[in-house]
């Protein structure tokens, strides 16, 4: 049994800044892996995904040259070079991640799968096949999460892609069949559309995104009908068929009947679990919620003292920024005598889409539900001076506000830079800046901000 200071499991957005803030304060820590540093962000996330956005967009503002006055006569879209750039960033913030461990002292990386055996003891189980016997007081699990895969007949035999293995691709999909229309799914069903795959987008829900306003999902929708892409709602993939019709035969249930779809190749994009397989939490008192989710309290240690759950695997909203955060307040309680929680802290959250949705705050479904005395302001992008420049008026700006403090609420912006939008009015909203402040602010003209002046005009009071 080798005796350690603290033990990390999972070299994700948490674990790494984590275990090193952690050796570099003296204690003695091993850092667990079992595939390659930098999680699901680096690897599987937000750097290869966003990379790939980018030649998307490339291939779609390509594909609008002529609305700009420039004629590109022909576009082509080269997939094994847009992947081969995506590749060479995610290398890049690998080694950059790998490189930051290495360098810290008191620092240990260990490749391994990484089993607890009791509270306060792990076994890792290396490639191989070499175990290595763990023991710390503070042990710290952050081992992310992974696609949910849904138990739908024949699904099992068809080659079915996850938002992983979709990166690996070499060659673009023809026919792509999306099964969820979430975060994941949209990004994934605009980006391959504009790579040239004909997409088809199944949600059993009667809308996209159920977390958004009803106004939000619309627009999207009505997005991706005018970019091509067919968009079934209430309609569920209840049996996957190999080799029929030269591809896959998939039969839906829609609300015209059964109906049945062929394509290629099928996105399962249906949702995420946490990563707890074979991590052995049936040896400790942790305690799970329905979904598997580690349960933790404000500080994010669980239900055994002393073991904390950061990232995914904890539940609640999953992203990279959530995951960082998870690291400043366990650190900062840790080590620096703080108070810090994660009891209503802001969740601002962007989905990569063309145009991009950016949220902070409440919605106004919410704002409803709580009964508060509220008011909505909303502006169309088709009238704000930087889209109408820039050609790119889909979408609008909306808040959510209240009525008597004058303070924002939150905020959706579904437009273009509509996450570097959303964080002007989460800084506004940090600093309890007023609707009413906003109105006369002087922005720089003509940036996108300068409408939240237009914005707010909108309002009565
Ligand atoms: C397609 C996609 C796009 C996304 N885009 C965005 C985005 O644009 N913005 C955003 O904020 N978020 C995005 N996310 C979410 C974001 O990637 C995650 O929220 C983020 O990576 C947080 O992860 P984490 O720190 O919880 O763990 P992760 O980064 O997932 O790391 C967990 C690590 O633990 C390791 N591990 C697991 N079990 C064990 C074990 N038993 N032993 C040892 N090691 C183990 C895993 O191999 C992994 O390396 C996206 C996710 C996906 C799937």
């Amino acid at each position: 049994m080798e005796t350690y200071d603290a033990i990390v499991i999972g070299a994700g957005q948490a674990g790494i800044p984590l275990a090193k803030k952690l050796a570099e304060a003296g204690w003695k820590t091993a850092l667990i892996e079992k595939r390659v540093v930098g999680g699901t962000c680096i690897n599987d996330g937000c750097t290869p995904t966003k990379a790939m956005v980018a030649s998307a967009r490339m291939a779609y503002l390509a594909s609008r040259s002529q609305d700009f006055g420039v004629d590109i006569p022909s576009y082509q879209v080269d997939f094994p070079a847009v992947m081969a750039r995506k590749d060479a960033m995610v290398k890049q913030f690998r080694n950059g991640a790998e490189k930051g461990i290495a360098g810290t002292e008191n620092l240990e990386l260990i490749a391994g799968n990484a089993e607890f055996t009791d509270d306060h003891e792990v076994t890792v189980y290396g490639e191989n096949g070499d175990t290595r016997q763990l023991r710390a007081d503070h042990i710290f699990i952050n081992t992310g999460g992974t696609t949910k895969i849904p138990t739908i007949e024949g699904l099992k035999e068809v080659e079915f892609l996850t938002s992983s293995t979709i990166l690996q691709l070499s060659s673009v999909p023809k026919k792509l069949l999306i099964v969820g229309g979430g975060y994941i799914g949209l990004e994934f069903g605009q980006m391959f559309q504009r790579f040239g795959s004909q997409v088809t987008l199944l949600e059993q829900g009667d809308r996209l995104m159920p977390k958004e306003d009803l106004d939000v999902c619309e627009v999207i929708s009505d997005i991706f009908k005018d970019d091509g892409i067919e968009v079934w709602l209430n309609t569920k993939a209840v049996k996957f068929e190999k080799d029929v019709d030269g591809g896959i035969r998939v039969h839906v249930e829609s609300p015209e009947g059964t109906k049945y779809i062929t394509c290629s190749q099928v996105l399962i994009a249906s949702g995420r679990k946490p990563q707890t397989e074979n991590l052995g939490l049936e040896n400790t008192g942790i305690t799970c919620d329905d979904k598997g989710f580690i349960q933790v309290n404000d500080r994010l240690e669980t239900a055994v003292k002393g073991v904390y759950a950061l990232g995914d695997v904890k539940g609640g909203p999953q992203f990279t920024h959530i995951s960082y955060n998870d690291y400043v307040v366990v650190t900062s309680n840790l080590l620096n005598k703080g108070n810090q929680s994660i009891k209503n802290r802001m969740v601002p959250y962007c989905m990569f889409t063309d145009p991009q949705l950016g949220r902070i705050g409440i919605t106004e479904m919410e704002a409803k539900e709580l009964g508060l005395d509220y008011s909505v302001a909303k502006i169309p992008m088709k009238n704000i001076a930087r889209a109408i420049e820039t050609s790119e008026t889909r979408g609008f700006m909306k808040a959510v506000v209240d009525k008597k403090t004058k303070q924002i609420l939150g905020a959706t912006i579904i437009g273009a830079e509509g996450g570097e939008v959303m964080s002007v009015l989460q800084m506004a909203m940090m600093g309890g800046i007023t609707y009413k402040q906003i109105r006369y602010t002087i922005f720089a003209h003509p940036l996108y901000a300068e409408s939240l002046n237009n914005l707010f005009m909108a309002l009565d009071d």
